[in-house]
């Protein structure tokens, strides 16, 4: 569990909660809501410990008997609300383990906390059960939705919660701190920062990760020959692509990476600001072998490719007409 002060980013959002904790007005209901692994659960930990904390600041203080169970946790008043199935919370796991529970007063601490993560798989009876206890909460509750989806929710729940949105991180905050935490090359943390589109959680994953290490580079060694393939060799290419089948928007999203690093580089030919730095040899000669139309004709058709492939269009059909796209341009 972090404090407020170790999480990278979400300074509006940590402001907001420790302004309310600061005017004692903090509310029965939030929804913090944002992608997955951008720092939500982070968020709401810090928010419950601070809640909790015995010292009744507005950080945690790490130290007291509530901050140390928190960090484990273990503090009885911070409830994780947990479901059966993967893919629902059901009216029945807001009962037993909300609705009902809440009656009963806080064991030790000021507040009772209720967390509950991925709040978008509540279905409309789970919802509807949820909303009897946010129209009419104790004194003492404070329930914490995170969710990647607010829209899913009922607009009686919406309109009962503070709704907290998780902004991006810029990359090169991102990249900093994978630098100096994480003891990330500096061409490597660019990658993950681009890649993670501001999901400082994301991009920590992608950097200790050896499959998308892996896949980077089967991703790079394609692009590079692509200009030396020919027409007889675009099968065994494709074939080499479809093995990355499961995690095809990645690698298209690794290829779009590159062809804005090659685009970019053509129009200023300034190096620093390239994604895949340590690449800028094999940039450069994209650069100048292909026109800007002939880039823009590439990005296209890597959007039009993930496109027809999330419509379930034959894979190997959509691949091959992207590699010839790539290849004529
Ligand atoms: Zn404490």
């Amino acid at each position: 569990m972090a404090g407020f002060k170790d999480i990278l980013g979400h300074e509006q959002i940590i402001e907001h909660l420790q302004n309310a904790i600061a005017m004692d007005k903090v509310s029965h209901a939030y929804i913090i809501n944002g992608p997955d692994k951008s720092g939500k659960m982070m968020l709401a930990e810090a928010f419950a410990a601070t809640l909790q904390c015995e010292k009744g600041k507005t950080e945690p203080c790490m130290e007291c008997h509530s901050c140390r169970q928190a960090q484990n946790r273990n503090q009885p008043d911070i409830v994780y609300v947990q479901h059966e199935k993967p893919n629902t919370i059901s009216v029945d796991d807001i009962r037993t383990q909300l609705n009902n529970d809440i009656a009963i007063k806080p064991y030790s601490s000021k507040y009772k906390v209720y967390i509950i993560d991925e709040a978008e798989k509540m279905n409309v009876q789970a919802q509807n059960a949820l909303l009897k206890t946010i129209e009419e909460p104790p004194s003492y509750a404070v329930i914490l939705l995170l969710t990647t989806n607010a829209d899913l929710f009922l607009p009686t729940i919406l309109s009962r919660c503070v709704t907290l949105h998780i902004k991006a991180v810029p990359d090169e905050r991102i990249k900093n701190y994978l630098m100096s935490r994480y003891q990330i090359p500096d061409y490597q943390a660019d990658v993950c920062a681009a890649f993670a589109q501001g999901n400082v959680g994301k991009a920590i994953q992608l950097a200790s990760s050896e499959e998308f290490h892996e896949l980077k580079a089967a991703a790079l060694q394609l692009i590079k020959r692509l200009d030396d393939i020919e027409l007889y060799e675009m099968a065994e290419a494709v074939k080499q692509i479809s093995s990355y089948k499961l995690e095809i928007n990645d690698y298209f999203d690794l290829m779009m990476i590159w062809y804005r690093d090659v685009l970019y580089f053509k129009a200023t030919k300034d190096v620093n600001k390239l994604v895949f730095k340590d690449e800028v040899y094999a940039i450069k000669k994209q650069a100048e072998q292909s026109s800007y139309n002939g880039i823009e004709a590439i990005l296209n058709a890597l959007h039009k490719a993930q496109v027809r492939l999330n419509a379930n269009v034959n894979f190997d059909l959509v691949i091959e007409l992207l590699l010839l796209t790539i290849k004529e341009n």
